[in-house]
């Protein structure tokens, strides 16, 4: 379900984990210098960066760094894969901005298990768990939502935006943050097309009496609440 973008120079490592990761249902693209991924990255935000501190040209504690100091990339969830092992690199790793940090060699299931544990905290919509808000589930492997036991249909761009809206509830998201997370950084649309997708969703979820808990909240966006104030009729 997750965009994993590797950034490794040495190839059979860099396969290795693609082939971890693809076997775990992520999408991967490689790249394997600090240009070839800042270059994916402009392209397409991932999810989620496993990158080499030694590349040749541009450091990755440089490009973690550079992305650190960028509104766009600031929030990408970014592993750090070295071979070194003094602690002071350590630091200097988590300083430059780096979620985690991995020595090598490691374990395909040590990185799995890491990867996992940076997306829950960074990406929870980017994760097959099944998701429960108040009266509504969403299983994101199966594509099946109810809500209070009623089967929920939904059309696939519907079912991204409750998905995200699920992983993050209570808070409120502007169009331009929904269009960013559920259609994707670079596909341009009018913001209005997020209104026509919220109308749809909540008719969807009228059956199983949920529309109320996607909220509009003036000036600012839609949230996802259980809070539900009742509604006369
Ligand atoms: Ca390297």
């Amino acid at each position: 379900m997750s965009r994993v973008l590797v950034v490794e120079d040495e190839a059979a490592i860099a396969e290795l984990i693609a082939i971890n990761l693809r076997h775990a249902g992520h999408t991967v693209t490689l790249a394997v210098d600090a240009e070839q991924a800042q270059a994916a990255v402009d392209d397409v935000l991932p999810d989620l960066v496993l990158l080499d501190w030694m590349l040749p040209g541009q450091s990755g504690l440089a490009l973690a760094k550079r992305w650190r100091a960028q509104a766009r990339t600031r929030e990408l969830p970014v592993i750090m894969l070295t071979a070194r092992v003094e602690e002071s690199d350590k630091i200097a790793g988590l300083d430059a901005g780096a979620d985690d940090y991995l020595t090598k060699p490691f374990s395909t299931n040590e990185l799995m298990a890491r990867i996992r544990a940076v997306l829950r905290r960074k990406a929870p919509e980017s994760l097959d768990t099944v998701v429960s808000v108040g009266m509504l589930q969403l299983d994101p492997s199966t594509r099946r939502v109810a809500g209070q036991g009623v089967d929920v249909k939904l059309g696939p761009t519907e079912f991204r935006l409750l998905h995200f809206l699920m992983t993050h509830p209570e808070r409120v998201h502007s169009r331009a943050q929904l269009l960013d997370r559920v259609w994707g950084d670079h596909v341009f649309i009018e913001e209005r097309t997020v209104d026509v997708h919220v109308k749809r969703l909540r008719e969807a979820l009228g059956p199983a009496h949920c529309a109320q808990m996607i909220e509009t909240v003036r000036g600012a966006g839609y949230r996802l609440t259980q809070q539900v104030q009742a509604v006369a009729g």
